[in-house]
């Protein structure tokens, strides 16, 4: 089998964000064979993603054979190399990689999850992401939720998180999940405060609290902390999560299939996460990208909603009494109405 082309565009859809410098701009990337089949995947980046896509990874991947992932993963990480591996370059690369996977699911007619060594059919819980109020009706049947509150602490005032906890706590009742996240917005102190405040009302993560690169006030913040440490949405590359497990950095990590690197890069975080003993929650996990990973490669899996503008997307499992199944169609089990696509331009 050959590849014939390299297509890539940007999609927009309502409620989507319309710029890709909030890191959502997600890209779709569909790569054409002689064999007529069509693999598509799901990178980030935007239109500065589709601009790499276009140029170096398309120049890797045309006239090659797309089965031999680990050949094609290798050309395509060297090319980016000039420009930086990691960050939208690595997001542009996780879109094509992930349909390569999907096209090798396809040409062998399994899913992804078979290609990992599981299997398709078995539920998996699901926890969800809400950036406002928690409210019974939103949570699609699950009682885990993990809650945006990086506005909510300002300085020492930490009360509009507390209060944001306890609300959510009174909906999801006490046996219920709840992680809390704050998108690299806080620092030490403050994270070491809103934790003492809420300790007693068991949160079971908190989220990326500080910028993504300081590594060693995570450490600190690590010793310090009574409550788990989880970050690594905004992590790249099997080397770099490597890092963030010989130091230590966080105790759950949460790759974004989409971001670090495609499968080619989570299944080696998978690998080094089972053999340093680490808990992996990937980012998005309920998504249909990582959900095959899920379902192939973790013992406990916890899967994150997905977001509900990528519409684009056909046959996206639904979430049903708080747990997301991996279907048996083939490659990762989507299709795409081409024709019908909306699209970013410059
Ligand atoms: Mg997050």
């Amino acid at each position: 089998m050959k590849i014939t082309d390299v297509r890539v565009c940007q999609p927009q859809s309502p409620g989507c964000p319309d710029d890709w410098r909030n890191s959502m701009g997600q890209i779709l990337v569909a790569v054409d064979t002689d064999s007529g089949l069509t693999g598509y995947g799901v990178g980030g980046g935007g239109l500065a993603g589709v601009h790499v896509v276009q140029t170096l990874l398309r120049d890797c991947l045309m006239g090659q054979d797309p089965l031999e992932i680990p050949a094609r993963y290798a050309e395509m990480q060297k090319a980016i190399w000039p420009i930086g591996s990691r960050g939208l370059s690595c997001m542009a690369l996780s879109g094509a990689d992930l349909a390569l996977w999907d096209l090798k699911g396809k040409a062998g007619n399994c899913t992804v999850a078979e290609l990992l060594g599981g299997k398709a059919g078995r539920p998996i819980p699901v926890y969800v992401t809400v950036w406002d109020e928690v409210k019974l009706e939103n949570l699609q049947g699950s009682r885990a939720v993990k809650l945006h509150v990086e506005q909510r602490a300002d300085g020492a005032d930490v009360e509009p998180v507390v209060e944001a906890v306890r609300q959510a706590r009174e909906v999801i009742g006490p046996e219920g999940r709840l992680m809390l996240d704050a998108w690299m917005r806080w620092d030490l102190e403050t994270t070491l405060r809103v934790a003492e405040h809420v300790a007693e009302m068991h949160i079971e993560w908190i989220e990326e609290p500080l910028p993504p690169d300081d590594l060693e006030t995570y450490r600190e913040l690590g010793r310090c902390c009574s409550i788990p440490i989880a970050g690594g949405e905004h992590s790249y590359t099997a080397a770099g999560f490597h890092d963030l497990m010989v130091h230590r950095v966080f105790t759950v990590l949460q790759p974004d299939v989409t971001w670090c690197g495609g499968m080619s890069a989570l299944v080696k975080i998978y690998e080094m996460a089972h053999n340093a003993g680490m808990r992996l929650v990937p980012h998005r996990g309920a998504e249909v990208w990582g959900l095959h990973a899920l379902a192939a490669l973790d013992d406990a899996p916890l899967a994150e909603s997905g977001r509900p503008w990528v519409t684009w997307i056909e046959g996206q499992p639904p979430v049903i009494d708080g747990t997301v199944t991996v279907s048996d169609r083939p490659g990762f089990g989507i299709t795409v109405e081409e024709s019908a696509l909306q699209t970013v331009t410059w």
